[in-house]
């Protein structure tokens, strides 16, 4: 059966292709470690998303926290969609990259006065507000510019655990929206108030999310909550359902958007609203690799390690979350299997199977830190200096949360499209490094 899992980077006489380009010749071309995305499959992926909700028309706005690259955000603003943003850096993003008049969703438990200002300036669609403290201020900033404040009132639906505790934020007792027990007293506050104008609800459960319950769950309370804000008089027009929607780090354990959408349709459309979406890791997930170069191999302690040029820096999500990441050479030997043959079942703990010639490595990067690896007791062929090898379903929460640690410059992302390749964000230099320092120096 083919591998799935990433559809535009397959093996071609065992050389990995990032779809028609092999990606021996983008390490040769733009060094490593280096971020590789497929175009095809970013537009493959918000594809899916708006047909699997065509009957809904909704608005999506891809989450530019997943990655916030100018070209991919461009990307998605060129077909259709809007974005969800959590900071007016993102904000300025989205102007940056999106056509005139796109759609930005403004989400954030933390959002400042100067924030909430920029914002309503530059004609933000929504508001998702968090706390009754930032409802009023967004109300008193609005009518000191003459405006009113559309706003979604961010529900905490209070629902079972459902992903990884750091990123779960529909629980009871995290900082996030407001609680499904009082947010109706909360919309009484501002009924006549004319700085804002509450005209949505919205909800983000967490993520990444493998199954599609939670949506039902979730859409259900929010249907009885619109109720209850348009029985005060507010003229409820849309329900923003988030994102969260998980993929597959494996192998096929996550839920194609179809399986979302029958999940959330019924009870919007009972809403009679109009359906928001932010999707952001679903989109841009497997649309990348994270390419790295092994320097040195050893085995100590009775562990074999691999020592690449990719840390934690680069990709941060193992370290910080425990997350898997599949890896493999990109050019493997004849004797070991083409591609790594992982199990779906995401609580296996043995995910590789019938492996021949390899043996369980630590791929572990240069950061000083112990904690600085991309997998653990990873069955993998033995590599050697200079073998390349890919990281893959790198796309989200890699390049956007990767930082300077170790001052090491951030890595390099380039944009594949067919047979062409071009960059997208150059690799950083040391001036880049000291940029902000340099003229301090007294
Ligand atoms: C992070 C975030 C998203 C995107 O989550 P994904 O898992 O990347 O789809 C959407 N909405 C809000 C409010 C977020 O904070």
């Amino acid at each position: 059966m083919p591998d799935r899992t990433m559809d535009q980077f397959q093996y071609r006489d065992r050389t990995l292709f990032c779809e028609d380009v092999p990606v021996t010749e983008l390490a040769k071309r733009y060094g490593t470690p280096l971020y590789v995305y497929s175009q095809a499959a970013l537009l493959e992926k918000l594809n899916e998303v708006q047909t699997a909700f065509a009957a809904a028309k909704p608005i999506v706005c891809y989450s530019v926290k997943a990655n916030g690259n100018l070209s991919i955000a461009r990307l998605m603003g060129q077909h259709g969609a809007g974005f969800d943003v959590t900071s007016e850096g993102e904000f300025r993003r989205a102007l940056a990259a999106g056509p005139a008049g796109a759609k930005v969703v403004f989400a954030g438990v933390g959002k400042t006065d100067a924030e909430i200002e920029f914002a309503l300036r530059n004609g933000v669609f929504l508001f998702d507000v968090e706390s009754e403290q930032e409802l009023h201020t967004i109300a008193t900033i609005a009518h000191k510019i003459g405006v009113t404040a559309p706003v979604a009132l961010r529900v905490n639906p209070d629902l079972p655990p459902k992903t990884h505790v750091k990123t779960d934020t529909s629980v009871k007792g995290v900082k996030f929206g407001l609680d499904i027990e009082t947010i109706v007293d909360v919309a009484k506050t501002v009924v006549n108030n004319p700085g804002v104008a509450i005209v949505g609800l919205h909800m983000h459960l967490g993520s990444p999310i493998l199954k599609a319950d939670p949506y039902r769950m979730g859409a259900e309370k929010g249907l009885n909550l619109i109720k209850q804000f348009r029985a005060q008089g507010h003229d409820i027009r849309y329900l923003n359902m988030g994102g969260g929607f998980g993929i597959n780090y494996r192998k096929d354990e996550a839920k194609p958007a179809s399986a979302f959408a029958e999940a959330i349709l019924p009870a919007l459309k009972e809403s009679g609203c109009q359906l928001i979406l932010e999707p952001g890791r679903f989109i841009v997930g497997n649309s990348a690799i994270l390419l790295s170069r092994v320097l040195f191999t050893k085995s100590t302690g009775g562990k074999h390690y691999v020592i690449q040029d990719a840390a934690m820096n680069d990709l941060i999500r193992p370290t910080l979350y425990g997350s898997f990441h599949r890896i493999w050479p990109v050019t493997p030997a004849a004797n070991v299997p083409e591609t790594p043959d992982v199990n779906g079942d995401p609580d296996d703990p043995h995910p590789f199977r019938d492996m021949p010639n390899c043996f369980k490595q630590d791929v572990v990067g240069p950061v000083c830190e112990s904690g600085d690896y991309l997998a653990k007791d990873r069955p993998l062929p033995g590599v050697t200096r200079g073998d390349l090898l890919a990281v893959f379903s790198a796309g989200a929460y890699g390049m956007t949360m990767a930082s300077n640690y170790n001052s090491r410059p951030r890595a390099a992302e380039v944009l594949v499209t067919g047979r062409t390749h071009r960059l997208i964000r150059r690799r950083e230099t040391f001036a880049d490094l000291v940029a902000c320092e340099q003229d301090c120096l007294s």
